[in-house]
């Protein structure tokens, strides 16, 4: 069986159901196809290169065929391809796996849950976060307080935690016990002229409000990721957290940061906890575990809640909660020797030097570009907002499609961009260099100017 490289895109669009795709665009546009990859760039199956700004989705931290960790599957595969840790049962990859990844966490934690994906993972969470409640006799704090333009993933509750609507009408979403509150947005929802603090403030009022109005006896959990991803690439306003923590301790809602991308190096810190000087109670990481090598997520458990699950144990049993591939040896292999290149390559230093520097350059090429409205972001996460009017932060016309036109206008260049609306952003991989950074931003700088000449 080989592919017809020259049918290829007709197959495909025959074939294959797209994820997050609209399917007018698709049988517009066709897909593009990718074959080969290696460090930050991959080669679709005419040959055309591309530097990935976006990591695949956010996940390829260690970059494209990286021998240690394919090496590491392949002999995991052929050893043990695979095993379960259902009733008991381990590998002794995953044990060391869980063993590693405890010794990193950025709070001291009691247990590793390991799952499929980041939806899972954050399934999983809040399936703890109910199981926590009931066993110390608190079976009402069930509610979810999640944010606008948040993303937790694409499974029936987390998509309805998610805080992006477009996920939301077509399913009849969201389902569950879930509230949701604003997105600490800073460029586009404080009021004129108050500061970024004032912003936090002001957040943090309203969710003590939102909290006394359900009441605190019917709410579990806040989820929060670090930076927001998915929906709009948005950093917390200094203080946001600072602000926001006490009032969750104060009610007795436990904090859960979704660090399905901010995990593992993104920021600069190796935990966007430690970035924003948090302590969660439960963390929730996947993509970044494997370097997107295998599918899977670990889930943290604090012994707050862990202690509350152990000392109930004799009488609640059977923890019926799990999933074929939890504790996967060959994803527990693919972790073990991204964890490694992590330690060893010293990524985290990598990341905050890049950072600086692209920011820096990014700002440089076309941050007083007529159209750039916002230009945002932590660690290797940047978000360039584009809008119709600087001063005014007008919006572009929904209709032109600005933001998917950079994207094309980019990818023309050879270069991978993801729009979220006209917001473009960047995830490169974390072991991309200087000359990649100069690369990437020449590029897409080169691409708003086709798209909107200054
Ligand atoms: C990608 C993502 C998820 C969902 O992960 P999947 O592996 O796609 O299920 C959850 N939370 C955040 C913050 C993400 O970026």
């Amino acid at each position: 069986m080989t592919l017809d490289i020259q049918r290829a895109g007709t197959i495909d669009q025959q074939s294959l159901f797209h994820p997050f795709t609209a399917i007018t665009d698709l049988m517009a546009d066709g897909p593009t196809i990718m074959a080969t990859g290696k460090g930050v760039r991959i080669t679709d199956i005419h040959g055309q290169e591309y530097l990935d700004g976006m990591a695949g989705l956010w996940c390829v931290n260690l970059g494209y065929g990286r021998e240690e960790i394919s090496a590491a599957m392949d002999a995991q595969s052929r050893r043990l391809s695979f095993f379960h840790a259902f009733n008991g049962m381990s590998i002794d990859v995953a044990v060391e796996c869980a063993e590693e990844l405890l010794k990193r966490a950025p709070v001291p934690m009691s247990r590793v849950f390991f799952g499929a994906s980041g939806s899972d993972g954050n399934e999983t969470q809040a399936k703890l976060i109910w199981y926590y409640n009931q066993l110390r006799g608190k079976p009402e704090k069930k509610k979810l307080i999640c944010r606008w333009n948040s993303y937790h993933g694409s499974a029936v509750l987390t998509a309805s935690m998610t805080g992006l609507p477009g996920m939301h009408s077509p399913f009849l979403l969201p389902m569950g016990p879930i509230v949701h509150t604003s997105a600490p947005y800073y460029y586009r929802k404080a009021p004129e002229g108050m500061s970024e603090r004032e912003f936090s403030r002001h957040l943090a009022k309203e969710l003590e409000e939102l909290i006394e109005r359900e009441g605190a006896d019917t709410i579990g959990a806040f989820f929060a990721e670090a930076v927001m991803g998915a929906g709009g690439l948005i950093p917390p306003p200094e203080g946001y957290f600072e602000e926001i923590v006490p009032i969750l301790r104060r009610h007795d809602i436990l904090l859960v940061m979704d660090e399905v991308v901010s995990g593992y190096g993104r920021l600069g810190t190796y935990w966007g906890a430690q970035m924003y000087n948090v302590e969660p109670d439960l963390i929730t990481s996947a993509k970044g575990v494997t370097s997107g090598y295998f599918p899977m997520s670990a889930c943290f458990i604090s012994p707050k809640v862990w202690d509350v699950i152990e000392s109930n144990a004799a009488a609640a049993g059977l923890f019926g909660h799990g999933f074929t591939y939890s504790a996967h040896p060959v994803g527990a292999a693919a972790a073990l020797a991204s964890l490694r290149l992590i330690d060893e390559e010293n990524i985290l230093a990598n990341v905050q030097q890049q950072s600086d520097y692209l920011f820096a350059q990014m700002r440089a090429a076309i941050g007083d570009h007529r159209a750039v409205g916002d230009i945002r972001g932590k660690g290797l996460m940047v978000g360039i907002e584009l809008v119709k009017d600087r001063a005014t932060k007008e919006t572009l016309p929904m209709a032109d499609r600005t933001g998917r036109q950079v994207l094309k206008a980019a990818a023309a260049r050879g270069l991978i961009t993801r729009a979220l609306g006209d917001t473009l952003v960047f995830a490169p991989p974390l072991v991309i260099n200087r000359a990649e950074v100069d690369e990437l931003v020449d590029k897409f700088a080169a691409a708003v100017n086709d798209v909107l000449p200054a």
